[in-house]
Order: structure tokens, then sequence, then C-alpha cells
């Protein structure tokens, strides 16, 4: 092991080894179903643009309008002179669609998640954590310093008995649809257990937004719960709405909080207005193209009833998050390369993302893949994973 700073060589080494190795691909050309990758079309399975909006023609259109009439920079963040009519007008039609007082925009679901829990929580405090939540939930836990813990996934039981073990102001945080397992939250069971002992709920419905629910109102929509039984809700915009950033929705004064407390608000700059413009429009065709969930739908039973068909496990999910359990890193990365080289893309997703010895396929699915995708995928799965 050398000493110097700068030599990375050894941990580069050690990371390729376990099969920990991160690369990039480039892509050429826009997201959709079909992806130009190192010159050749591959099949895209790895996407979070669940409903296919990312290269909308009306969302194009729409961001194009908008960069004639706003720029492309924000120029400062939105306490300066950076919050456009494009981020308010958006702001007051994610309040409408969320039902919800008002709503905030982030840059990001990352600087999102970090400056609301930070903003909420402090070193008095503590926050409670479903342990498989996605890590700017966690990072955004750390980052408080308030007490930190993790209860088991989904596991009410063991939250009730953590939140008995709390006398502080208790923040509860969980992802609404778990981004590496695609399973839900039992939301009603935390919304109950968040009032029964006067603590705080943050739910990040990133997933769950566009894809559940009639109208693509997310988990929230799909058990049917009240708006004062879900307080914080926390969506992003670059997964199903196809664009870019996050939003948080809630009472008056909790978004007046946010504004005056959130660093990761605060501190940055407002994202592009065209970006905000653009979500305008993607917002609409989410709400009103309910057949693009329906689809969704669709592809996701015919694959599952296939990929059970051919003994592959599979994840207790039902969103478009369908992962393939692999469990060794290494051989999730090779099945991965297999799949490209018959032409689909599929992510091999590996600790510390998942609990190691759970690596597995992330495969996803959007409104604009046909059934003839589908067939094909599985074929090529029946090869590489026989
Ligand atoms: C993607 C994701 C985020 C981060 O959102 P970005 O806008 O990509 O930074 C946050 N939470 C969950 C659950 C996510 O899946």
């Amino acid at each position: 092991m050398s000493t110097g700073f700068y030599d990375f060589a050894d941990q580069l080494t050690q990371l390729n080894q376990q099969g920990l190795y991160r690369q990039r691909r480039v892509i050429d050309g826009p997201q959709g179903i079909l992806l130009q990758v190192d010159g050749r079309q591959v099949v895209n399975f790895c996407s979070n643009d669940y409903l296919g909006l990312a290269n909308h023609p009306e969302v194009v259109a729409g961001f194009k309008q908008a960069a004639d009439r706003y720029g492309v920079g924000s120029g400062s963040a939105h306490l300066i002179c950076g919050h456009s009519s494009a981020h308010h007008a958006l702001e007051e039609e994610l309040a409408a669609f969320t039902g919800r007082a008002r709503a905030l925009l982030f840059s990001t679901g990352y600087m999102a998640n970090l400056g609301v829990i930070s903003a909420l929580v402090g070193r008095n405090d503590s926050v409670l954590e479903d342990r498989l939540n996605h890590a700017s939930l966690l990072d955004g836990g750390l980052l408080s310093r308030a007490q930190f813990k993790r209860f088991r996934h989904l596991d009410s039981l063991d939250l009730q008995a953590q939140l008995l073990a709390h006398t502080q102001r208790t923040l509860i945080v969980s992802d609404g649809v778990f981004s590496m397992d695609g399973d839900l939250a039992d939301l009603p069971a935390l919304a109950k257990l968040a009032q029964q002992h006067q603590a705080g709920l943050l739910i990040d419905d990133a997933h769950g937004f566009g894809v559940l629910g009639h109208k693509g109102g997310g988990i929230v929509e799909h058990f049917g719960l009240a708006v004062d039984e879900v307080p914080i809700l926390m969506g992003t915009l670059g997964k199903a709405f196809g664009t870019f950033g996050a939003f948080v929705a809630g009472s008056d004064d909790l978004i007046e909080i946010l504004i005056q407390k959130a660093r990761s608000y605060v501190f940055t700059t407002a994202l592009p207005a065209a970006v905000a413009e653009a979500t305008r429009i993607s917002l609409r065709l989410l709400q009103t193209e309910t057949w693009r969930r329906e689809k969704l739908q669709s592809l996701i039973a015919r694959f599952r009833a296939g990929a059970q068909q051919q003994g592959l496990q599979l994840m207790n999910s039902f969103t478009a998050i369908q992962p393939v359990l692999v469990g060794d890193s290494r051989q999730a990365v090779s099945v991965s390369q297999a799949l490209m080289r018959q032409g689909f893309w599929v992510s091999a997703i590996r600790p510390p993302t998942v609990p190691s010895g759970t690596a597995r396929l992330r495969v996803t699915f959007s409104a604009e893949h046909d059934m003839q995708h589908v067939d094909a995928l599985l074929e090529a799965l029946g090869k590489v994973m026989a």
C-alpha cells in the first residue's frame, strides 16, 4: 500500500477485483427506447424515463420556446433573482397536482433530500429511515446531525419499537417506491405510526409519480391517503416527468421554513426556466395521457409472467422497476455485458447501492417499449442466465 495522496491505483485495482468498478458509456442522440452506444443501436432497459416523456415532441418544443423567452441560465439562486414566472407557475401546478397548499422546486432530488432533512431536524432530534432508502435520504439524515437510525426494510414493527425508544422530535423518512427493488413502502402504516407518535413523515416518491395512481399521483394516490397523512411529499422531475429537477410539496408553513432554512435551496442556482416550462408540459401529459401508465402495466405484467416461467428471481414489485436478482457482483456485471452484446442495455446494480450479496440486474420499463421488446429481452435473458 503506497502512502502518496494521489496514488489511487490500489483503490481502483481493488474495486475492479471486487466487480465494483463503475464505468460510463457514451450515448449519442436523445433518450428513448433505442440508444446509440459505441456506434451501435441497443434497446434501453435501464432508464427512469418511465413514461417516455424525456424526448416527447411537445416537451422539447416547450423547452425551445422557453429558451427563446428566458434564455438558458437562470442567473442566480431563487432567493436572489433566479425565480422566474416559469418556476412559479410550475410550483403552483405541482401544488395542485399533489393536492397540497404549496410546492417548492429544487435543482435536483439529491439536493432536495439533503436540504429538507437538514432544515427540519438538528442536533437534538432524531431521524428514522428505512434501511433501503435512497442514498440522498440517508446522506440527508447524516448531514442533519440528528440522531440517525435505520429500521428494517418495510418493517413497521421495528419502526414502532424505535419510535417508542425515542423521546426527541423525530422525523420518519422513507422512499415511496424503493429505487433498487421496486417495492412500495407500507404508507398507511407509516402515516399511522407518525400520527400516533407525533413524528414528522417525509416520503420520497421519485419512482411513484407518473407510474402509480390513476392520475399518476404516485404512492399517495395509490393508497388513497389524505394530505395530512403525508405532510412532506417529495418528488423528482428527472424520472417519469422526463425532465430535470425536484420538488417538495406540503403546507404553506413547511414551504416557508424550507425557503428560509434548506441550504441546498438557498445556496444554489435555480434550474433553468426552460426546464421548468418543459416540465409544465410533461406534468400535463403525465396526468392526461393515462394510456402511458396502462401500457406500462401491461408490459410489466408480460415481463413478470415470462420471467417467472423461466425461473428468474424477481422481486415483489409491480412498478416500472423490475430487478432480477443475481447475487454475486461479478456475475451481475458479466450478465449485463452479455446482454449488451446481444443488443440489450440492462444495468448491473451492485453494492454499495444495494446490500452485499444482492447484486442484480435492474430492468426498467417505459411506456415507449412494445411487447416485442419485452419478448426479445426475455429470450436474451433466457440465454445469458442459463
Ligand atoms: C433519483 C432519486 C433521487 C435523486 O433525484 P435526482 O433528481 O436524480 O438528484 C432521490 N430519491 C430517489 C428515491 C431517487 O430514486
